[in-house]
């Protein structure tokens, strides 16, 4: 089992009140399967992926990524964990400015243990298997969005993370791109690896092995 949500809760103190921001959900992604995440704004899904990506503990529950709970792990460990196993795609991006597109695909290698050309190789595929070997250089912010989004795909895959969570990462691309990018997640995920996407589209959830309703 690549992931195993089990009852997860969590609440975000807001001044007095309290949001109840997800309520006792439970969802499982194993090997190679593409599961789409979807609900109504505020209904919890991106908090779903940062409790999931082991970014946010959650407050019951339990979280188990290739059979380890990351939130027993030290800040440490888990971010190491988290740098080995876990591919995330923000909705912002969160791409470094000041870096190119290379250097951003490969960022994800710096935490992590292997070859500087080995890794360099994978960035190379990825670049180009998102269609961006003529960008490789340009910085985000000469970048359009869809070729954003493609570079922040192209870098959770680098360390062949055993899962990959995105947030709507086809929400604002046109359609030939989105479908570049979807032709990943069922096809060929790194190392087989399973897929947990929030999504408002429904190209996308047309191809997941299964929807997750929240
Ligand atoms: P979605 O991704 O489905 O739009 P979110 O997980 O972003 O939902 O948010 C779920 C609920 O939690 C919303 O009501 C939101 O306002 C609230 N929320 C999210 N993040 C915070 C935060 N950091 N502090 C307080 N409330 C938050």
């Amino acid at each position: 089992m690549q992931l195993q949500l089990d009852n997860v809760s969590k609440s975000y103190a807001d001044g007095r009140t309290n949001v109840r921001a997800v309520h006792n959900v439970s969802v499982q992604v194993t090997k190679g399967e593409f599961v789409a995440v979807q609900g109504p704004s505020g209904c919890g899904k991106s908090t779903l992926l940062l409790i999931a990506g082991a970014l946010l503990k959650p407050d019951s529950g339990q979280v188990q990524i290739n059979g380890q709970d990351p939130y027993a792990l030290n800040p440490d460990a888990r971010a190491e964990f988290r740098a080995g196993k876990i591919g995330f795609v923000f909705q912002q991006f969160h791409l470094v400015p000041y870096l190119s597109v290379l250097d951003n695909v490969l960022a994800p290698a710096l935490g992590v243990a292997g070859s500087a050309s080995d890794v360099r190789d994978r960035g190379l595929c990825l670049i180009e298997r998102f269609g961006l070997l003529d960008r490789i250089l340009h910085v985000p912010s000469k970048l359009s969005t869809g070729e954003r989004q493609r570079v922040a795909m192209a870098r959770a895959l680098l360390n062949e993370p055993q899962i990959i969570l995105a947030d709507e990462p086809t929400g604002n691309l046109d359609h030939q791109n989105a479908d570049a990018l979807r032709g990943y997640p069922a096809g060929s995920a790194t190392g087989g690896g399973g897929v947990l996407l929030v999504t408002h589209d429904d190209r996308a959830v047309a191809r997941a092995t299964r929807v997750v309703h929240l």
